[in-house]
């Protein structure tokens, strides 16, 4: 079985809290102690991860407010081809076979150069 991408959750510090409205919560004693529970999480960097991937507006999510999240830069995940040379953000970047197999087309322009260079040589 694939492991569970929110397992995450089971160690959280606000799991069985009785009043997880201090998390989306507008006044600041609210917050002050949302952001002392975040504080002591054991998967804070998770929580954050999560919210930020998913794009989650609302509350607290690895002790930052949705303001100080929508501050945090974003960093792309970029998928590379097998030999991570080359990036592969859109279709066009792949090029496709009749058997439905796609692989990266740098790589596979390479190789057809390689075999005329060797062809010619
Ligand atoms: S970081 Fe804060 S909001 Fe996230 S799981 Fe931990 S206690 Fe909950
Ligand atoms: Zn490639």
């Amino acid at each position: 079985m694939p492991d569970d991408p929110e397992s995450w959750r089971k160690e959280a510090s606000c799991r069985d809290i009785d009043d997880p409205d201090v998390f989306f919560s507008p006044h600041g004693s609210d917050q002050a102690r949302a952001a002392a529970l975040c504080a002591d999480c054991p998967v804070r960097a998770q929580c954050l991860t999560y919210a930020l991937d998913t794009d989650t507006q609302d509350g607290f999510w690895g002790g930052k407010t949705e303001a100080q999240r929508a501050r945090m830069p974003r960093v792309r995940q970029v998928k590379h081809c097998k030999s991570r040379l080359h990036s592969l953000e859109s279709d066009a970047d792949y090029i496709y076979f009749s058997n439905g197999e796609r692989r990266c087309k740098a790589c596979h322009l390479a190789t057809l150069e390689r075999l005329k260079a060797a062809r010619t040589a």
